[in-house]
């Protein structure tokens, strides 16, 4: 282990047990919400913990309705498909509910933000960040409809648990008359101007994925305000049956409904919510404090505007204080640089020392399944995109940009202030 030799990292210790990105917390009501279904023998997906976690987690965030379903990922492929139906029609069997439409979506995310998409047939568009959440950009999504004027759906991230600029892109789906999809998945608990992300799409969508800020050990919701959709969602998350004695259907079906286990384990968890955020906070701030005299920022938010649920912290490294960098579709390369850093570099140092970081979501439009998809920015917009191509029209790319500078830091919970003061050491001793 070269690293560990390294006379920059002179006296700092292993960690004995590895500290993780984002594991699951476990309070002990899980345990009980479980057992209760087993011992009632209510251990499919029906039961009363799927009920009351649906209720709960609506006036929680504050919508009318909620469904739970086995994960995020599904959810986004619902709320895709309703927007679809609403906006196209029926498709036909074996059709998508988006053949032959674009839908824009945000770039820099989760890859299951931006499938559901090409689930049902229709084509991403790929629209860039912003600096100052590092979410959907008005600027550019504003373009986009310049472009593609008929374009009638858009899928909008908040990323980390940083609310995006809702009320310009909600303005911009509304003069064009677009349904929004908004994928809540990293960010649940945030709030934007006093209201929960989770309630500014037409559908919205949370996870309870195992490493998100509460958890299921998977699953996620469809959340919306008319119950048609939310009838809907949950007819055709249980194979589309019809009312009738026998198994009798009339369009595509999913095995998408949350099990009433998965639904014990989210019912324990939910009443965590604040504590979880409230201890997220803390270990952002500590970064943000630690890291002071650093050529670098955190992970940015409209404080003004937002409460975000600090699920993961991330770093921005100043451009110039970026020791040199490449990195290729599988792999990285980095120079070692006196008082510069990279990515790159701390990412090892941190696993060096047994320590989980991770990059930033690297972005669709440079993923080689999207890379062929239109991107649009703020300021021009490409498919054949390389350094040349940005450098020679001017081109900003926001999400490249934070993808080369940007890392999530280890975010974990149960991490010690002792703990993270080692890694914000280690950090530190990277840029000597
Ligand atoms: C986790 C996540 C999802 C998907 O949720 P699953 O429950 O894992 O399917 C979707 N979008 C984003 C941004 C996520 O982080």
């Amino acid at each position: 282990m070269e690293i560990m030799k390294d006379p920059r990292f002179n006296g700092i210790e292993r960690f004995e047990d590895k500290i993780w990105l984002s594991t699951p917390t476990m309070h002990g009501d899980e345990q009980y919400w479980v057992d209760d279904a087993i011992h009632k023998n209510w251990i499919t997906t029906a039961g009363e913990n799927v009920n009351t976690v649906e209720q709960e987690a609506a006036k929680l965030i504050g919508r009318k309705y909620a469904v739970a379903l086995s994960a995020g990922t599904a959810a986004l492929h619902l709320a895709v498909k309703l927007c679809g139906e609403r906006l196209y029609g029926q498709p036909r069997v074996g059709h998508g509910a988006l053949e032959g439409k674009r839908a824009f979506c945000s770039d820099m995310t989760f890859d299951a933000t931006v499938n559901p998409v090409a689930y049902e047939g229709g084509e991403a568009v790929l629209i860039d960040s912003e600096y100052e959440t590092w979410n959907m950009d008005p600027a550019a999504l504003e373009r986009a409809f310049e472009i593609y004027p008929e374009v009638r759906l858009v899928v909008l991230v908040h990323l980390y648990g940083t609310p995006a600029k809702v009320r310009e892109i909600r303005a911009i789906c509304d003069a064009h008359g677009a349904l929004l999809i908004e994928d809540a998945a990293e960010s649940l608990g945030a709030t934007y101007r006093g209201a929960q992300t989770g309630t500014f799409g037409d559908v919205s969508v949370i996870s309870f994925n195992g490493n998100k800020i509460i958890t299921g050990s998977s699953g996620g919701m469809l959340l919306t305000d008319l119950q048609a959709d939310a009838n809907k969602a949950r007819k055709w998350s249980t194979q589309s049956r019809e009312e009738a004695p026998w198994y009798q259907h009339e369009e595509l079906g999913f095995n998408y409904r949350m099990s009433n286990i998965v639904a014990g384990v989210v019912r324990g968890q939910l009443p965590y919510i604040e504590e979880h955020i409230a201890q997220k906070k803390a270990i952002f701030e500590r970064y943000r404090d630690g890291l002071r005299d650093l050529p670098v920022q955190m992970n940015p938010f409209d404080a003004d505007a937002s409460k975000p649920n600090f699920w993961l912290s991330c770093l921005l490294i100043d451009r110039d204080a970026m020791c040199p960098q490449t990195r290729g579709e599988k792999d990285a390369l980095y120079r070692q640089t006196p008082g510069k850093s990279c990515p790159t570099e701390i990412l090892e140092s941190l696993l060096a020392f047994n320590a989980e970081g991770r990059p930033i979501w690297k972005p669709m439009h440079l993923q080689p399944m999207y890379r062929m998809h239109p991107f649009i920015t703020a300021q021009g917009s490409g498919r054949a995109r390389s350094n040349a191509y940005i450098k020679e029209t001017g081109m900003t790319d926001v999400g490249a940009d934070v993808f080369a500078r940007g890392l999530c830091l280890p975010s974990d919970n149960k991490m010690t202030p002792e703990q993270q003061d080692r890694i914000i050491e280690i950090i530190h001793r990277c840029f000597k």
